[in-house]
């Protein structure tokens, strides 16, 4: 089962890409951003797909999107410095999800790299990568009602390095099936709202939201984005 289900991904991944600017931001205040993952450690990641929306954020001054997880356990070193070296090649600007709305930034050939879930001591040990590069990235952190001060201490280190903070759940579940069995507005309730208040009660200013595993629908993203800026999805739920 493991060989076709990864080349059933990967079709997937490649159907995504085709279309014009399907993982681009274009700088147009669109509030639903569509990333890749680009772990290469438990998936194959997608270079040729990573390596063609960084030429189109360079050419047409758009945004590539990319995400991963875990340094050291779902991306490789090796993976990071690659996207990174591609990135300044291309002559691309690091921006945070903060930084996408265009009010905050003018337009330009930027990426928009971001860790997820709660790897705060892998993600503390690829900060010195980071800022070789002048790499600013956003954290997408989820369960944080389950860290520790260290762990609290460590994102505090992270954000004052310029990195972003932002808001993806409080549990970790899948949001389509908790709304088919709860509602809506019970996932809005449950796993949407608490991830945002715990980061501004923290002192973070919340501004997107990335949903677990990249999965949403229309009724999701609408009601999330009654009270963040920006959603961020995955190839399977990326706008058409
Ligand atoms: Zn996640």
């Amino acid at each position: 089962m493991r060989v076709p289900l990864l080349l059933v991904l990967a079709m997937l991944v490649a159907s995504c890409a085709e279309e014009p600017g399907a993982i681009q931001y274009s700088w147009d205040d669109s509030p639903i951003l569509c990333s890749v993952s680009v772990d290469d450690l438990t998936h194959v990641a997608p270079w040729d797909t990573v390596e063609e929306a960084i030429q189109r954020a360079r050419d047409d001054t758009t945004v590539a999107l990319f995400h991963a997880h875990d340094p050291g356990r779902t991306i490789s070193v090796d993976a990071i410095e690659r996207v990174l070296g591609l990135a300044d090649a291309a002559g691309l600007t690091y921006v945070t999800y903060a930084e996408l709305g265009h009010a905050a930034t003018a337009p330009r050939p930027a990426i928009a790299f971001a860790f997820d879930d709660q790897y705060l001591d892998s993600w503390t040990a690829i900060a010195p990568q980071l800022a070789a590069h002048n790499a600013r990235v956003t954290f997408f952190v989820t369960r944080v009602y389950k860290y520790d001060a260290h762990m609290l201490d460590e994102l505090a280190q992270l954000a004052a390095a310029g990195h972003g903070v932002e808001a993806h759940s409080v549990n970790h579940l899948h949001a389509r099936e908790y709304e088919a069995a709860y509602g809506v507005a019970a996932y809005l309730a449950d796993e949407v709202m608490p991830s945002i208040q715990i980061l501004e009660d923290l002192g973070y200013a919340v501004t997107s939201y990335a949903f677990p595993f990249g999965e949403s629908d229309d009724a999701l993203d609408t009601a999330v984005l009654e009270h963040v800026q920006r959603v961020r999805v995955s190839p399977g739920s990326c706008p058409d």
